[in-house]
């Protein structure tokens, strides 16, 4: 059983004191949820008076990237130690903003992975097909070579820690949501590839959809079988929305 993983991204939103009262709010809306993992992804700036704020609630924080250094002279980056020691404990990396904005490849993303995964952050790993893949139809390809050379070399170990986000690039933040059998079809095609190189792991592997999901859909995608949560950036910067959709099977 795949326990499912409501996940927020807020992306370049929020101050430190709306990022707090933002999630002073949440944590009391949702406080009796147990059947659902929560996460909130802040900006670097608020993580740690988020992370304090949420201490002893069932809202788990991470960040939206990391580097794969632990040290030194490399201005502008902020090393694995560095967001646990703010109070994470999840990593979102490979978002497709990050592929498409600042030169993130599958290459960097599995160095990102494996420094995530020896500080003990759980990375949340991105992968996608722009709307000119899918209309070349080599969707799968990509998807594929985003899997098998983003997240390989692991032993079982850690690849059992990972989570994946099937976030097609068309969808996010457009307010186009791939319909729940467009989904499930990619999410069972990840989970085939990451059986291929993983085995008996993927069957417990996370992944969850992202792109313009809200509380009008989620209950939709929840149903499908390889679909276990959500990966959510709109909707997550409201209380009220983001609370609808931890609670989407109530
Ligand atoms: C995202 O930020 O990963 C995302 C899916 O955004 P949105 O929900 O706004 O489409």
């Amino acid at each position: 059983m795949r326990k499912p993983l409501m996940a927020g991204n807020w992306k370049m939103n929020k101050t430190i004191p709306e990022a707090v009262a933002m999630v002073k709010e949440l944590k009391g809306k949702i406080a009796d949820v147990k059947d659902v993992d929560v996460l909130l992804c802040p900006v670097f700036t608020a993580l740690y008076p988020v992370a304090n704020e949420v201490k002893g609630s069932n809202i788990n924080i991470g960040a939206q990237d990391l580097f794969w250094e632990a040290k030194g002279a490399f201005t502008g980056e902020v090393a694995p130690n560095m967001i646990t020691d703010a109070g994470c404990s999840f990593v979102i990396i490979g978002h497709s903003e990050r592929r498409q904005y600042f030169g993130e490849t599958n290459e960097t993303v599995n160095k990102k992975i494996k420094a995530a995964l020896s500080s003990g952050l759980i990375p949340v790993v991105c992968v996608g097909e722009t709307l000119k893949e899918r209309e070349d139809n080599v969707t799968f390809k990509v998807i594929e070579s985003q899997v098998r050379e983003g997240i390989k070399d692991l032993s079982k170990e850690e690849a059992a820690k990972v989570v994946i986000a099937y976030e097609p690039v068309w969808a996010i933040g457009t307010g186009k949501t791939a319909t729940p059998d467009q989904a499930q079809e990619v999410h069972a095609f990840i989970r085939k590839v990451y059986g291929e190189m993983y085995g008996d792991v993927a069957e417990g592997t996370r992944i969850l959809y992202g792109g313009s999901v809200k509380p009008s859909n989620v209950s939709e995608l929840m149903k499908k079988e390889d679909i276990d949560g959500g990966l959510v950036g709109g909707a997550s910067l409201k209380a009220e929305d983001f609370e609808a959709l931890v609670k989407y099977g109530k």
